[in-house]
């Protein structure tokens, strides 16, 4: 009985992985009502849907404050050229004020069952990219957060400093030109592809998962080709309507 039961954890946690696993793009805005992206009530959405994890953007102001933003601007301000007392002064669209990592982070740590899926935007040197990944690590560390968090970026130095100060983090690459066996080479977990990558390379998802490499795609908005990547076997989808296509 003992090995039954053992056997049907083993099966019921294979069948559990073989699922693909939805991912909110910058938390779930486009919600009833729908709110801002990237905002603390999309983050608060995503919490509400019982998905896989929320995805957000980290930038470094001039003066050093990591917050959250997807575009270089907020409003007219070029985010990395500005302080943050004077970013401030804008509000998000839905009246929230410009979020830190920090209120991020805290939301985030609310409910441990939604994953935060960290994307660190690239910088204008590596010397920039560096100390904005060391101190997103650092608070990340300091909040306890680690088991709940994974990262993104679509620059590989900064993927690849995540994994040089921290190897046990689970780092996926953002930009589509390398192929499963260069992500293994480079010692990233996986990869994080635009879904128009994966059907010009329609071998790529098995190559990955075969080299035990993590598999996922962005944004996937339309069912159709979520279907499509999900017959591939692919483990993740990042979307914009996590709604529609977490019980698809
Ligand atoms: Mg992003």
């Amino acid at each position: 009985m003992k090995k039954f039961i053992l056997g049907l954890a083993v099966l019921s946690t294979v069948v559990m992985k073989a699922q693909t696993q939805i991912i909110a793009h910058r938390g779930y805005f486009q919600a009833q009502p729908p709110t801002t992206e990237n905002s603390i009530k999309s983050l608060e959405n995503a919490q509400k849907l019982k998905i896989y994890g929320s995805e957000f953007d980290v930038r470094m102001t001039k003066d050093g404050v990591l917050v959250i933003n997807h575009d270089e601007h907020h409003g007219k301000m070029e985010v990395s050229e500005t302080n943050f007392k004077e970013l401030e002064t804008l509000k998000l669209s839905n009246g929230e004020k410009f979020p830190t990592l920090k209120e991020y982070l805290k939301q985030g740590k609310k409910d441990p069952s939604l994953k935060l899926i960290v994307e660190i935007k690239p910088a204008k040197t590596p010397e920039i990219e560096n100390e904005i990944t060391q101190k997103t690590l650092t608070m990340i560390k300091d909040m306890k957060l680690e088991g709940q968090s994974e990262y993104i970026s679509f620059s590989l130095n900064i993927c690849k400093q995540i994994k040089k100060l921290e190897p046990k983090f689970k780092v996926q690459y953002l930009n589509g030109e390398l192929s499963p066996e260069q992500i293994k080479k480079e010692g990233l977990d996986g990869m994080d592809y635009h879904y128009s990558v994966f059907q010009k390379n329609p071998t790529w998802i098995s190559e990955a998962k075969a080299l035990g490499l993590i598999t996922n795609s962005w944004t996937v908005n339309d069912p159709a080709v979520y279907q499509e990547l999900k017959n591939q076997g692919i483990g993740f989808i990042t979307t914009n309507i996590p709604d529609q296509l977490k019980n698809k």
